[in-house]
């Protein structure tokens, strides 16, 4: 049952004016609270004033000054400078020890574009190019990385689900081998909702899963089929976002216990490398999203590929704040945001500064708004921890870094709401979930939005797999329920086909480009409505006992299982 709190929402704009003496205090629940503020003269200027506050963090982290803030540049410090400041002024406390910080180590990877895969049977012989006919690269921080003469297998989709009765691995022992992987998963493949989700992707049809299973099973390399259609972008995206310097965390082991090569075959490729074999590509493909299905050794073919790195190491640092529980100080809410962006690329012509301000200064500015509110009302009982984290555009990194070195214990953390991105087209009646069906979580957030008039739905493409593309998948990969929703596309103002092409829009000329900039004329009312949502779920479980969990089936139920065993 949700407790009754939060008579602070009833003037949730303490920090920014005092509230009118004419107000009626009222008693009541989160939500009776929170219905109040979206239906009142004080909620809407609360909303207004949320959404002041969003302007101005958002307008001085995406200026120029703050370079596109790339991890371990200028840019970065005066972001982390800004927003230590800024949690300051607020009177949130550090959240590591004395520190608004915590070190990052980071390693930069650049593979040289010369790589050859080779592969020799005693029918078959090929030569595959970098770019063109495969992709490699290599987790393990060295600067020659090689793998020779090592024998191949076709491991299906490559996953082991014991909770679904699933394992590609059985029937194999792949140590030292090379292993080949289909894309995405079988409920993709077969769209059968009773397997692995139908259309939607789990996270073991995400390709950096393939990768950690083959390591796991002792591969030495593990190469993905690209196909388009279920990898949900072309194979330019692929040979693009792989070359040139990879960004990952310094591990002390230089990732030894990753596959030596990690790597995509073109589905050419893979065709013509399974016609060698005297295997048929399609039909395996089919009986690999069967049920049942057992590895197929391909022949007796051989893969050997040397790549050469140049290796560079920085640190950067992720931002923590935190308002201490007063009766239950080792648990904690986490909510997430990354201060990160791509930098400034002095290579192109003109404007060549990546300033990000919707991605995600927004969601940044969104901490600080939810710091200022919290800290308005009684200290909550548990922890509410402020985590503006590091290189997510390289792929999460800052997240993952929290995740294995934690500040507040993984068992005990209640949950992480994260935020990338916020709305900047006005108020919107519906909120979607990312990831829809996934923790108990799903149920606060239906709870906020009723309360505002809203209501939750899920995304619309979810074979493309976002849910595993923000930090809060790092806190979910360690089994702490993550929450990520953000606004929908449906216009209270302007109608839903208004709000699509907003949306259109911004992905078609703005998302991850130098014109991802601040307009002091963006509608943030509909982000400042989230925020609100969202102080209203971390504000209630953060005075709660009970810990969310993640619904029967779902792939991160198991490790949360252990750390609900070790809670008692
Ligand atoms: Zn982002």
């Amino acid at each position: 049952m949700r407790v009754p709190a939060f008579p602070l929402l009833l003037c949730p704009v303490l920090f920014l004016a005092a509230c009118g003496e004419s107000e009626t205090p009222v008693a009541g629940t989160a939500q009776s609270a929170a219905a109040a503020v979206a239906t009142t003269e004080v909620e809407v200027s609360a909303t207004g004033q949320i959404a002041e506050i969003l302007h101005r963090h958002t307008e001085v982290l995406s200026a120029d000054e703050f370079e596109g803030r790339a991890p371990a540049t200028p840019g970065e410090e005066k972001t982390i400078a800004y927003l230590q400041q800024e949690f300051e002024r607020l009177g949130v406390e550090p959240g590591n020890g004395d520190s608004y910080f915590q070190a990052v180590d980071v390693t930069e990877i650049t593979t040289a574009s010369d790589a050859i895969l080779y592969l020799q049977g005693s029918d078959y012989e090929a030569q595959f190019n970098y770019g063109e006919q495969m992709m490699v690269g290599s987790q393990q921080q060295l600067p020659f990385v090689t793998v020779q003469g090592s024998d191949m297998v076709f491991v299906g989709y490559g996953i082991v689900a014991p909770e679904r009765g699933w394992n590609d691995y059985a029937a194999v022992d792949v140590t030292d081998k090379t292993v080949v992987i289909l894309v995405n998963d079988p409920g993709y493949a077969t769209q059968d909702p009773e397997l692995f989700n139908g259309n939607a992707m789990t996270y073991y049809g995400r390709w950096t899963y393939k990768y950690e299973e083959a390591a796991r099973q002792g591969a030495a390399a593990a190469l993905i089929v690209h196909e388009t259609g279920p990898a949900g972008y072309g194979w330019d995206v692929v040979s693009s976002s792989w070359s040139g310097p990879q960004i990952g965390l310094t591990a002390e082991d230089l990732n030894a216990d990753r596959v030596e090569i990690e790597g995509w075959l073109t589905q050419d490729s893979a065709e013509s490398l399974f016609d060698g074999a005297g295997l048929d590509y399609q039909s395996l493909k089919f009986a690999a999203a069967q049920p049942g299905f057992a590895a197929v050794p391909l022949g007796d073919i051989q893969a050997s590929v040397s790549i050469e790195n140049s290796v560079r190491t920085s640190i950067s640092q992720n931002v923590i704040a935190v308002i201490p529980g007063s009766e239950r100080p080792d648990e904690s809410i986490i909510y997430t945001a990354h201060w990160d962006h791509l930098g400034v690329n002095p290579e192109v012509e003109g404007d060549n500064i990546w300033n990000g301000a919707a991605d995600n200064a927004t969601g940044t500015a969104g901490l600080l708004a939810l710091a200022g509110l919290h800290m308005q009302g009684p200290p909550p009982r548990r922890n509410l921890v402020f985590l503006a984290v590091t290189a997510e555009e390289s792929g999460l990194l800052g997240s993952q870094w929290y995740a294995e070195h934690p500040i507040y214990p993984i068992e005990t953390t209640v949950a992480n709401i994260n935020m990338d991105n916020l709305n900047t087209f006005g108020r919107m009646r519906d909120v979607v979930v990312v990831g829809a069906s996934s923790s108990e979580l799903e149920h606060y957030l239906e709870v906020a939005a009723a309360a505002q008039d809203r209501y939750v739905t899920a995304e619309p493409n979810p074979e493309r797999g976002y849910y595993y593309r923000s930090d809060h998948f790092n806190f979910a990969k360690v089994g702490v329920p993550a929450l990520y929703a953000e606004s929908g596309e449906d216009s209270i103002e302007h109608g839903r086909e208004w709000g699509a092409a907003q949306a259109q829009d911004y992905t078609n000329n703005r998302y991850h480009a130098p014109s991802d900039e601040y307009d002091p004329d963006w509608d943030l009312t509909g982000a400042a409505e989230d925020i609100l949502m969202y102080f209203d779920i971390g504000g209630t479980l953060a005075n709660e006992s009970t810990y969310p969990e993640w619904f029967e089936g779902n792939e991160f139920k198991a490790i949360r299982d252990v750390s609900a065993a070790a809670r008692r």
